[in-house]
């Protein structure tokens, strides 16, 4: 029953993939993506309430006025990314913790920063108790990103900023890449791919029209 639900949302996933694949430069998600996506149970994400619903290509809330995002756009984000085996991560808003255990798989170890206290706890301990083991989680504000462990050779926000924070374009190593959707909260946002190269030089690259939940405590 659950392979049948996940054998769909991996399908949308890739259908939408496809639908936006002028805007994403390609057909298809990284394969080692998808892997990860058909292995990782989002079942295990959802409150009870929305059970039904876990392997839907859709956000779903998780109280406190959060969500977890679209699977479509968990794949699209990890994808962008290009993580490999020995990359070290930092991710902004762990919500639920499905992305941060996403992300797990595919690198060397993940820090994590959550800004609500009760949803952070239960990311937590949600990750301990399913065997992602090479997470660091932290409450806090993730503006400032998390400085004792950078640099990273990604780093991605999952909450909707007005503007790119400069801490975390510091804490990117040359060579890394930074996901973030930045633009109105609650309206219509861009998912900007900010890369660094060797020489330390910023590109930015807008890539898709999304919306996320605002990132809380910005400042200059
Ligand atoms: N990736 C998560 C998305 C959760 S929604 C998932 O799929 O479950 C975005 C999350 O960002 C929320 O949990 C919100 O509380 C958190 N957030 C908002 N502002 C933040 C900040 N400044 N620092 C850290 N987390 C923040």
């Amino acid at each position: 029953m659950i392979d049948r639900q996940i054998q769909r949302m991996l399908d949308d996933i890739e259908t939408e993939a496809q639908y936006t694949r002028k805007m994403i430069g390609k057909n298809a998600f990284d394969p080692g993506v998808m892997a990860v996506m058909s292995k990782t149970p989002r079942n295990e994400f959802v409150p009870n309430t929305y059970l039904d619903a876990a392997f839907d290509n859709g956000p779903l809330p998780i109280g406190h006025g959060q969500t977890i995002s679209q699977p479509y756009i968990v794949a699209l984000m990890t994808d962008l990314l290009e993580l490999e085996a020995d990359h070290i991560v930092l991710e902004i808003g762990t919500g639920s913790g499905y992305q941060t255990a996403i992300l797990s798989q595919l690198c060397k170890k993940v820090y994590t920063i959550e800004y609500i206290p009760v949803l952070a706890d239960a990311a937590n301990a949600r990750l301990q108790r399913l065997g992602y083991h090479n997470i660091e989680s932290m409450t806090g504000n993730g503006y400032d990103g998390w400085p004792e462990h950078a640099p990273y050779d990604g780093i991605i926000v999952t909450a909707a900023a007005s503007h790119i924070p400069q801490p975390l374009i510091d804490q990117l190593k040359p060579g890394g890449r930074l996901v973030i959707p930045v633009g109105r909260p609650h309206l219509y946002q861009e998912l900007m791919l900010v890369d660094k190269d060797a020489d330390g030089e910023v590109n930015i690259k807008q890539v898709l029209g999304v919306a996320f939940v605002p990132l809380q405590g910005e400042h200059d």
